[in-house]
């Protein structure tokens, strides 16, 4: 299969072309990343050496730009769409929503429209649970739950499932979506909460906590998510919403207290700050549609994948490094100082 695969310079998206090319002998990935502070190249480097120019090729551009995306997709000859491109960082959507809607919006529209004329046969679109809003103490988002998305990030995430919903709907061209619950593991970049307490703690700074901390995630490692989109782009139905869990419902302070404790730092370098605006209070996913008719089940638990996770921070420094960027720290310390 020739898969085209954006924003594979990210987070998810890197664990995703590594696995995807050591699991399938048959696949060669193309990655579009426009490399914003997100994305890093140097993720992807062994694989650029090993596959580069063969089952690996890298294309810097933007998803938005419709005559890039129309030449790749046809030079290409790209059989299948997986789009994980996104600005996905909740505080940075408070602050100016502008990039959202441009990527997550605008961007997969272009991608859409682009993949349909073209023909594309399958094209998968990694959304998020936060599109449903949040929850009480209770009760688990299905696929069937209404979005009710409650940030800038969140709405921008819905607007793109309802244009994959209305591609279906409207031109029955076949987009399934994922929404997924929180990931962490390898190549997160330290904004987002795990990497960032563990870079913090592990540097014996204070570790600021929204509000009381007890807003409850959903967490599943990230090769577990990577299964999920694996499953959804083999076996998925279009026009489906698959919604994907890790079975590890945990209140924020807990992950906080569990990382001090794996790198023995005391709890007294929690410091809570003021809340995060709209902060969704708990969500908690049932994924038994994956489980029936992907046979999808999450292969880590929580105790596993944190221990991994903290092993590749602490053995890729560099890696660390080479993502904080001047931009990088000054987003933190405008954001956090504030708080
Ligand atoms: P990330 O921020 O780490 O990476 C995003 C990548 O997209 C970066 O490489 C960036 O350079 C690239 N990108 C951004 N705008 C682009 C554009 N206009 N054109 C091309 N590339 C662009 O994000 P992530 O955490 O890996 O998330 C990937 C996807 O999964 C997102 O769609 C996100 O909404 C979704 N998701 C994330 C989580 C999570 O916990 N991180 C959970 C559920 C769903």
């Amino acid at each position: 299969m020739r898969l085209l695969v954006t924003g594979g310079c990210g987070f998810i998206g890197a664990n995703f072309v590594y696995m995807m090319l050591q699991k399938h002998s048959d696949v060669v990935i193309v990655n579009l990343d426009k490399l914003t502070y997100a994305g890093n190249r140097l993720s992807l480097a062994p694989l650029e050496k090993q596959h580069g120019g063969k089952r690996y090729h890298f294309v810097h551009g933007d998803i938005a730009n419709a005559e890039l995306v129309a030449h790749v997709l046809a030079h290409y000859q790209i059989e299948a769409v997986v789009n994980f491109a996104a600005e996905s960082h909740v505080d940075r959507s408070i602050t100016d929503a502008t990039p959202f809607v441009t990527t997550n919006v605008l961007g997969t529209q272009v991608l859409l429209d682009t993949a349909r004329r073209m023909e594309i046969p399958r094209f998968v679109h990694v959304s998020t649970d936060e599109v449903y809003g949040t929850l009480g103490p209770t009760g688990k988002f299905t696929e069937e739950t209404p979005l009710a998305p409650n940030s800038p990030y969140s709405a921008s995430k819905a607007s793109a499932d309802m244009l994959c919903r209305a591609f279906f709907e409207t031109h029955g061209f076949p987009v399934a979506i994922t929404r997924c619950s929180n990931n962490y593991g390898p190549y997160q970049f330290p904004e987002k909460l795990i990497p960032l307490m563990i870079l913090k703690a592990s540097r014996g700074e204070s570790l600021p906590v929204y509000g009381d901390g007890l807003n409850v995630r959903d967490w599943i490692y990230v090769l577990d998510h990577c299964l999920g989109v694996e499953l959804t782009l083999l076996k998925g139905k279009p026009g489906q919403a698959y919604n994907f869990g890790g079975n590890a419902e945990k209140p924020n302070i807990e992950v906080v207290k569990t990382i001090l404790a794996a790198l023995g730092k005391p709890e007294s370098l929690i410091t809570y700050v003021k809340d995060r605006p709209g902060h969704d209070r708990r969500y908690a996913m049932d994924y038994s549609l994956a489980q029936r008719e992907l046979g999808f089940n999450p292969e880590y638990s929580f105790e596993q994948g944190i221990e991994r996770t903290l092993a590749w921070y602490r053995d890729n420094q560099d890696w660390l490094e080479s993502v904080q960027s001047g931009a990088y720290r000054a987003f933190m310390d405008t954001w956090y100082g504030e708080r």
